[in-house]
């Protein structure tokens, strides 16, 4: 069995704590490593060795800068398979999905390669006579990532290539259910030339993050995972006077107009549910059909389809859904799934009895269809997180639309129909940070950015694009005068002349 190391400056270095948790293979419930849990001296240490780091790497011409992210963009395309086995392993995507999340994060570094154009500042000429005004974009200094089970490659690659391009250097805490990829992702940096110490990578849980977020050598702090910690993470880094970023968790729903092409909404629906078994932060949970035709029609479509759904061990080919990341994480799910019956909504298929042949012990779940889901209930306050669809009926576009509007959450919304016109009052109105039309999971590419509002966020600034960019510097702003003659004194304040 594997055990995993912690990856500082350039090296892989033992863990020793003395603490380890345990990694699964989700489609076979085994063991498949252990994963130390750094101490809060070993995270000081990495911390130290990218504050060592610093100096050289944010003086590193930007076009050098640029070529190594080239390079590592190129390894990581050429390692892709790798790494998406690796996703797929340790997390239970299917391959084919794993693939496409790697890509995802792949696209963010391709991006950070054309910073010389990203990071350029601001020129103004003459402001006043012979004084110009010029404005850079700093490097914050040592920044924190901390990330979620649910896209190990996706998520650190967000966070990673924009920290380091924009000249800053990083310490990366994964999530310690699916350490492994984070790992390579490090190597392949000091592969495609980056220096040592730039980017490191710290296993841990809770200790490790709470070094990152009193240690005043950390300047920034992004992290993505469960509301709870978002807010935790978001209050603690403030207080101790780090900027900081922290997406949090969500619920997001497909508002589902009477003239909306019923098949092709059923078929968005089956993906954006059940695809990465619901564990995606944009996955759709909450169907709003508007009508009890529109909401009839889709339970007839969508029943049998969900009890079709080929689900099977996260490596075998052509599957739609892979088991779930933890044995805690299923049965909180099937928990969910007994409290919407409880609660008094129709569960049409129930997947709390799927098993798979010869994988008994992985940590499947069958796909699970509600019906008559009510605004009331916990179930639909929460988020489940797992393959679950809840279907809400209601009257009206309005009345669907305060639902998504309404709710805790505001990561993501999309809605179906043929009308421009509700499509663009939703999209306008809706108060939602991603919003897909006739698309059901909006997740934006590289060059626009990431982020949902309400409680599904905490912090000023989106994932990737220029956004990060802003994050990750400070602006610097230069005022300056070439005088050829003596500079008179003058006790005013400055004005223009
Ligand atoms: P999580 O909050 O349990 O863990 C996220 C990170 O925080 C991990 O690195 C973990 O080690 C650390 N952590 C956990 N408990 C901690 C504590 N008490 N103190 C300090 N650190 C702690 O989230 P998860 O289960 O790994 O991921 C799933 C969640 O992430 C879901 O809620 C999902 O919606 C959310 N998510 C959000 C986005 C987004 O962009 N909004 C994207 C992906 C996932």
């Amino acid at each position: 069995m594997r055990t995993y190391t912690h990856y500082i400056d350039g090296e892989h270095q033992n863990g020793t704590s003395g603490r380890t948790s345990d990694v699964f293979n989700p489609s076979t419930g085994e063991k498949s490593a252990l994963v130390p849990l750094a101490s809060k001296s070993e995270v000081e240490q990495a911390i130290a060795v990218a504050e060592a780091a610093f100096p050289a790497w944010s003086a590193t011409s930007i076009v050098a800068r640029s070529r190594i992210m080239t390079r590592f963009t190129a390894l990581l395309y050429k390692h892709q398979p790798e790494l998406a086995k690796l996703v797929s392993l340790e997390h239970g995507k299917v391959i084919e999905d794993a693939m496409g999340s790697v890509l995802r994060g792949i696209e963010v570094a391709e991006f950070a390669c054309g910073i010389p154009h990203l990071q350029k500042g601001e020129f103004s000429d003459n402001v006043s006579s012979g004084i110009d005004i010029y404005s850079m974009r700093k490097p914050l200094g040592v920044v924190a990532g901390i990330t979620p089970f649910n896209f190990p490659a996706m998520i650190p690659l967000w966070m990673a290539s924009m920290a380091i391009i924009t000249g800053n250097t990083i310490v990366l805490k994964p999530s310690e259910k699916d350490p492994g990829c984070p790992m390579r992702i490090a190597e392949l940096f000091i592969e495609a030339g980056g220096p040592k110490g730039v980017f490191n990578v710290v296993n841990g849980d809770k200790e490790a993050v709470d070094t990152l977020l009193h240690d005043s050598r950390i300047k920034a702090v992004s992290f993505v995972g469960s509301t709870p910690i978002a807010q935790y993470v978001y209050e603690t880094a403030t207080k101790n006077g780090k900027r900081c970023q922290a997406m949090g968790g969500a619920k997001n729903h497909m508002l589902i107009l009477p003239d909306a092409d019923i098949e092709g909404v059923a078929n968005a629906l089956m993906g954006a549910a059940y695809g990465s078994a619901g564990e995606r932060c944009m996955a759709i949970s909450v169907g709003v059909c508007v009508g009890d035709a529109v909401a009839d029609k889709l339970i007839e479509i969508l029943t049998p389809r969900v009890k079709a759904l080929k689900i099977g061990a996260s490596l075998d080919t052509g599957l739609e859904m892979g088991p779930l990341v933890t044995k805690e994480h299923r049965k909180k799910v099937m928990d969910y799934i007994q409290m919407g019956v409880d609660e008094g909504a129709d569960l049409v298929v129930d997947g709390r009895s799927f098993s798979l042949k010869g994988h008994e012990n992985g940590y499947f779940l069958g796909g699970s269809l509600f019906d008559h889901v009510k605004s009331n209930m916990r179930t639909y306050k929460e988020e489940i997180f797992g393959p679950v669809l809840q279907l809400m009926r209601v009257q009206s576009f309005e009345e669907g639309m305060n639902l998504a509007s309404d709710h805790q959450y505001g990561n993501g919304t999309s809605i179906f129909t043929r009308s421009g016109a509700a499509a663009r009052t939703y999209a306008d109105k809706v108060e939602v940070g991603m919003v897909g039309i006739n698309v059901p999971i909006p997740v934006p590419l590289a060059f626009h950015s990431f982020g949902g509002w309400k409680a599904s966020a905490f912090g000023d600034h989106n994932q990737f694009g220029m956004e990060a960019m802003r994050f990750y510097t400070k602006v610097k702003t230069v005022t300056a005068r070439w005088p050829e003659n003596t500079i008179a004194a003058d006790f005013s304040i400055p004005t223009l002349k």
